[in-house]
């Protein structure tokens, strides 16, 4: 049998001189002993998808709700392919692919019910408490509401893990993030471009052809056309997506391959120092923002989007109010929780981590 190769070797016969090394991880709040065989940002990886919140996204909305079938995606399945695509682009690039899954896993588990609609309701609920952001509320989660451990609230998460989903909360001033946050930056638009293409031409809010003109879009439908010949409308669809998908990560790896090359940078820390950021090339992200701006007009402004949109936010208010009268509705750990933070901000935290159905119960039983 071959010797066990530890984590540290793997890492340097792996990965690139600009990744971040685990060994060269800033550690934990509560320092603990490595691992016998998992790295650090694997361990990470393994304490969010063992969370409680990390199995309620399977039951949070996306950008259509439950009441359109069970065809769209999640948060649940949005985070897996953000994470996939992450993955490719990491290894290509020889970046830490455990620290990368980690930080894609993560990145939207501070998701509200009701997705964007419910972010922007329970904002508007803590307005004079501090406000709401789904990206900073991922953070409360790990650090404070996941109770797993006996000897500290929280996950205990690695400091590059906290710090990058850090980044996503303010990016005005902040300094360059590490490339395996980058990389799930990047990830992140090129999944939801690519599946909320996909989900609003099958749910008919859309039709493919209309995407014709828009550019992006428009430019792989004719050239999977062209390389495929008549394809039934199903199909269709589902090939413009992947080579969608496909053609930014192509981009990416090679625009940031050409940047690596001519900076070559000798650490995690120089990368962040080199002056230049990871993403698609200039050429293809003019016709993304187009594709981006098609979408936000007839997809996520859509009438019937917005009417739940409306809905959701009527009930989201509605049921906070409710709990600030009787916070005793609240599960114990929240009760006692308002007395440390204040009862607003604690049914915030309890109605953030409800998914839309458990949201919809609770409306309908307190309001
Ligand atoms: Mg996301």
């Amino acid at each position: 049998m071959p010797a066990p190769l530890s984590v540290s070797d793997r890492e340097r016969a792996i990965l690139a001189p600009y990744a971040m090394f685990s060994d060269e991880s800033a550690g934990r709040k509560h320092p603990q002993e490595e691992h016998a065989f998992r790295s650090p940002f694997q361990r990470d990886r393994d304490r969010i998808v063992h969370a409680s919140a990390w199995r309620r996204l399977s039951g949070k909305m996306q950008v259509f709700t439950g009441d359109r079938g069970d065809y769209h995606r999640t948060r649940l399945t949005h985070t897996m392919e953000v994470a996939s695509i992450a993955r490719t682009i990491g290894r290509a690039l020889r970046l830490n692919e455990d620290l990368i899954e980690a930080l894609a896993l993560l990145h939207d588990l501070g998701h509200p019910p009701f997705g964007h609609a419910g972010e922007d309701a329970l904002a508007e609920c803590l307005a004079a408490h501090g406000g709401f952001s789904h990206n900073r509320h991922a953070l409360t989660i790990v650090e404070e509401l996941e109770l797993r451990y006996p000897e500290y609230p929280g996950l205990n998460l690695t400091r590059e893990v906290l710090s990058g989903q850090e980044t996503r909360i303010d990016k005005r001033g902040a300094a360059v993030p590490l490339l395996e946050v980058q990389v799930v930056e990047t990830a992140d638009s090129i999944t939801y471009d690519a599946h909320d293409t996909d989900d609003a031409v099958k749910l008919g809010l859309v039709k493919l052809e209309e995407f014709a003109s828009v550019p992006l879009a428009g430019d792989v439908m004719r050239q999977v056309r062209e390389h495929y010949g008549p394809l039934s409308a199903d199909m269709l669809r589902k090939t413009v997506v992947r080579e969608l998908i496909d053609r930014q990560v192509v981009d990416v790896i090679a625009a940031t391959t050409e940047r690596l090359a001519a900076t070559r940078p000798a650490s995690a820390a120089a990368a962040c120092r080199a002056g230049w950021t990871l993403g698609i090339s200039e050429e293809l992200a003019h016709d993304k923002r187009a594709l981006e701006a098609f979408l936000y007009q007839r997809v996520y402004r859509h009438a019937e989007l917005l009417r739940v949109r409306s809905d959701a936010q009527r009930q989201l208010k509605r049921l906070f109010a409710r709990l600030q009268e009787r916070p005793r509705e609240m599960p114990e750990p929240y009760q006692r929780r308002a007395e440390q933070v204040g009862l607003p901000r604690a049914v915030g935290d309890y109605i953030a981590g409800m998914t839309d159905r458990f949201c919809e119960a609770q409306y309908e039983r307190l309001a």
